[in-house]
């Protein structure tokens, strides 16, 4: 049997102004073509189910979304602070205690990078143009999805060292806020030429580890194939 990966979602609304679950296809397809069969987790099951829904579930993506509400301690107030859903913000944050702690497989991206961070004690600059000193341009929103814009430096001896197989590699980059002091049971894999730290895991995790980049974009690599892959295999363990 294919494993099950759960998604992390998005909550938008329709033209009509009615609630919508919403999720980029990329993940989803990232998650097929690696193997695994996906499942969408909505937010709503926050107060009710969420536990249920874990333990079925054999890997977790942390997707890409808004930010991290301020009663969570990601940092600093700032005005372009944005998106937040309290739900979200509930749920991906009891998934990530239970999943650091009971070695079930998890991938962060973007805004799951941010949320591990925080959800394992770290903070997170909430807007860098405002508060990273010689921070690079890491907004590219929009269509940029897939086009290349600044270096990752992958660190020697790490799980993602291992997953990319490269010390240098270019990636995509849409987020405004980023991680700043890292959770003290986290290991820094990977940071950009500004000093920002792009790549986390967990050492001694079976497959816990986050990017901030948007892989789920980047499939036409081989490299970044790999990293979906070893995701699904580690959950289907
Ligand atoms: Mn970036």
């Amino acid at each position: 049997m294919k494993p099950l990966i759960g998604i992390t979602t998005n909550h938008s609304t329709n033209n009509y102004g009615q609630p919508l679950v919403l999720l980029q296809q990329s993940y989803v397809k990232a998650i097929k073509q690696a193997g695994g069969v996906p499942v969408l987790i909505p937010s709503l099951v926050a107060d009710d189910g969420w536990d249920a829904l874990y333990a079925r579930l054999d890997g977790i993506l942390f997707s890409g979304g808004g930010d991290i509400g301020l009663e969570h301690n990601p940092g600093d107030p700032h005005p372009r602070i944005d998106d937040v859903d309290p739900l979200r913000d509930s749920v991906e944050l009891s998934m990530i205690h239970a999943a650091a702690s009971d070695g079930k497989p998890f991938l962060g991206i973007c805004r799951g990078c941010q949320v591990v961070n925080v959800a394992l004690g770290g903070t997170l600059y909430t807007h860098i143009p405002d508060q990273l000193p010689g921070a690079l341009d890491h907004s590219y929103p929009g269509n940029m999805r897939t086009v290349l814009v600044h270096q990752v430096k992958i660190e020697e001896g790490t799980h993602v060292a291992e997953i990319f197989g490269e010390p240098i590699i270019k990636v995509n980059s849409l987020h405004h806020q980023g991680l700043k002091d890292i959770a003290p049971s986290l290991r820094v894999a990977g940071h950009a030429p500004d000093g920002l730290v792009e790549a986390i895991e967990l050492p001694e995790h079976p497959f816990g580890l986050a990017v901030q980049w948007h892989p789920e974009w980047l499939t036409d690599q081989e490299r970044t194939r790999n990293l979906f892959r070893k995701f699904v295999e580690a959950a289907e363990k």
